[in-house]
């Protein structure tokens, strides 16, 4: 039986032990297609088979203490109770210092800074306060499970265009074809889970004309934007014309390994953030209030802490790709995020679902399949994706377990 769930899960609830009669499970449609997510997925069985977890992406080492102490400290002097709806007025100021550092744009924290719980729910808010039920958006896939989920509880029709290995290159020309006179949103990742590739300037130019000529706005997630290895990071907000109509969603829980906290925001004009704004009310209504506090004491950290941040990462990524060619897979480039894709064929599994079982049960290991970040799970049968955001000695351990167990077919 195939442990990675395809069809709708099925739970047994304590009440249905002793009554002994199962119930069918319950949701709304808008949700029916949805199974539990591939990342809880995946862990449960990490620890159920004893595999290391490569698969969520969750570093498997602490954040930085001042940012630690800043919470306790924070709880300490009673910053406890309800948070400004929109956010702490000292994390509203160190987003905009921080947003103008890295894209050299001034923004009013007062009026384009919304405070999340982490960049999902800024990703719903700005979906369900945006768009309509009929409106279409366009997605790239692979895409981040959450927008296709969010999408449907808005009603929304979504488009994909796919990116396709080796360089999951922006096919222009189709998203030209995708868009139609009811295109409201391209929605783009950058750098890009779980490729790991980040939007050229030339893709980025080509996807703003787009969306300027047809009035299409941009959503864009860029919580990796601090992992950005092989080139720098572009905002889509920083091209010109574009700051109007884009969303910039971010989070402190990749850059500060912390990402437990779930602490997001969006930056977006007014005009844009009033729609973020109403339907973050009605979710949230306001964010943990300490962790806020220590959030705008994170934003501040010299540069150093980013330069070191990515040279450890550098490294760690080195020990993952280095060790999966030397077992044999064709490892795709990846120039920001700590996902790495590789191609599983050689190993002469069926598809990527298939492979990830096999390579928890027989090898201890746990990556994610990638099929289900595309609208047709057949673009995905050949890829899985591996993360790198765990110790050295974790990583080293995993690589040498591939390397004895996993033969080439
Ligand atoms: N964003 C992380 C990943 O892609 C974790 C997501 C999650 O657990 N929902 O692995």
């Amino acid at each position: 039986m195939s442990t990675v769930s395809t069809e709708k899960d099925t739970v047994s609830t304590l009440s249905d032990s002793i009554q002994k009669t199962p119930r069918p499970l319950q949701v709304a449609k808008r949700l029916e297609k949805f199974k539990t997510t591939i990342f809880t997925q995946m862990s449960n069985l990490a620890i159920k088979h004893g595999a290391i977890n490569l698969g969520q992406g969750f570093p498997n080492f602490d954040g930085p203490e001042f940012v630690k102490e800043a919470a306790i400290q924070a709880i300490k002097d009673g910053k406890n109770q309800y948070a400004r709806g929109y956010g702490v007025q000292e994390l509203n100021n160190a987003i905009a210092e921080r947003f103008k550092k890295d894209t050299g744009l001034a923004v009013d924290p007062e009026k384009e800074v919304t405070v999340t719980s982490g960049c999902t729910e800024a990703i719903a808010a700005t979906i369900l306060g945006l768009i309509n039920p009929g409106d279409e958006v366009i997605l790239f896939a692979p895409f981040y499970d959450s927008y296709e989920a969010t999408l449907s509880m808005a009603g929304a029709n979504v488009k994909c265009v796919t990116l396709r290995p080796p360089n999951f290159a922006v096919p222009i020309n189709e998203l030209k074809s995708a868009i139609s006179k009811n295109t409201r949103a391209v929605l783009i990742n950058t750098p890009h889970n779980p490729t790991g590739k980040m939007f050229t300037r030339e893709e980025m130019n080509a996807i703003a004309s787009i969306c300027i000529e047809n009035d299409v706005l941009v959503f864009t997630d860029e919580v990796y934007d601090k992992l950005a290895f092989e080139m720098d990071h572009i905002s889509m907000a920083s091209l010109p014309g574009m700051f109007e109509r884009t969303v910039t969603m971010n989070s402190l829980g990749k850059t500060f390994s912390l990402t437990g906290w779930k602490i997001g925001w969006a930056i977006a004009p007014p005009h844009l953030t009033w729609g973020v704004r109403q339907a973050h009310a009605f979710l949230t209504f306001a964010t943990s209030t300490p962790m806020q506090w220590a959030t705008s004491v994170a934003l501040r950290a010299p540069d150093s802490y980013y330069e070191e941040l990515k040279r450890d990462y550098m490294k760690k990524k080195a020990i993952l790709v280095e060790g999966l060619e030397a077992v044999g897979f064709k490892v795709f480039p990846s120039s920001g995020t700590y996902f790495v894709v590789v191609d599983h064929t050689p190993f002469g599994l069926e598809n990527d679902i298939a492979f990830c079982e096999y390579l928890i049960e027989k090898v201890g290991v746990v990556a994610i399949p990638t099929s289900v970040f595309y609208l047709n799970p057949e673009d995905g049968k050949n890829l899985v994706r591996f993360t790198f955001c765990k110790d050295e000695e974790t990583l080293k351990a995993a690589v040498k377990r591939m390397k004895e167990k996993l033969m080439r077919k």
